[in-house]
């Protein structure tokens, strides 16, 4: 197959919207929340865990804490108890903690809506910041890359890249703007359930006429269309 051409690749990207919308209609966060502090906390825990183990450990947590300041005001080692199972917990309890104060003293204890102001924050990377701003305020300013967006952007040829930030890049460039959020979550969805890492199930997915199943092993042999 030849090197598809910008035109062609975002008439393709346009039916993969269309056909991954129908797929999934009701995608959204699997992050259960009720606020912007609910899901940046959570988004924080969900580093190198999945959003299932979060959902069971923030059912507690968000009953105990409730704003900004009893997270800033916990003891240390009663937080690190609480979100112990979520691994690597004893950075992510100093890093809630340490975002929570600053959230306390700089933003009287509210969620800031910036992309800045959210990164300034301990914890709070440009995936997790775009996490919140897409899903708690409704505002797109970025493409959340996790790994299913990473791995299924690379298997639909849309980009060639392996770091999030170039991805993200080539994404917001492709994608309309006011669908970044919800094309995170078609990804992440498809990634969960057909398009999985080790095993995609090609044979029953919904968008295979139109993915190059680019570095997928196919009865043996790997794609090699070039995008
Ligand atoms: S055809 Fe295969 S590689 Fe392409 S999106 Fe579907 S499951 Fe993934």
């Amino acid at each position: 197959m030849p090197r598809e051409t910008a035109k062609a690749k975002t008439a393709r990207l346009k039916k993969i919207i269309v056909a991954l919308d129908r797929t999934y209609p009701e995608a959204h966060c699997e992050l259960d929340h009720a606020d912007p502090l609910q899901l940046l906390i959570a988004t924080i825990l969900s580093a190198q865990c999945t959003d299932k183990r979060v959902n069971i450990v923030t059912k507690e947590l968000f009953k105990k804490y409730r704003s900004a300041a009893d997270y800033a005001n916990a003891p240390l080692a009663e937080l690190e108890q609480a979100i112990r199972t979520t691994g690597f917990f004893r950075n992510k309890a100093k890093n809630i903690q340490s975002c929570c104060r600053k959230l306390v003293e700089f933003h009287n204890g509210q969620v800031p809506r910036t992309m800045e102001e959210l990164t300034q924050l301990d914890g709070v990377g440009r995936k997790t910041a775009n996490v919140v701003l897409g899903n708690a305020f409704g505002i797109n300013v970025g493409v959340v890359v996790d790994t299913h967006v990473a791995r299924l952007s690379q298997r639909l040829g849309l980009t060639r890249h392996k770091s999030p930030e170039k991805i993200e890049s080539e994404l917001m460039a492709l994608v309309p703007q006011n669908q970044w959020a919800l094309f995170s979550h078609w990804l992440i969805w498809h990634g969960r359930r057909r398009c999985a890492a080790r095993k995609p199930d090609c044979p029953n997915c919904e968008i295979q006429k139109i993915c190059p199943q680019v570095g997928v092993k196919i009865a043996g042999k790997t794609s090699n269309i070039e995008h």
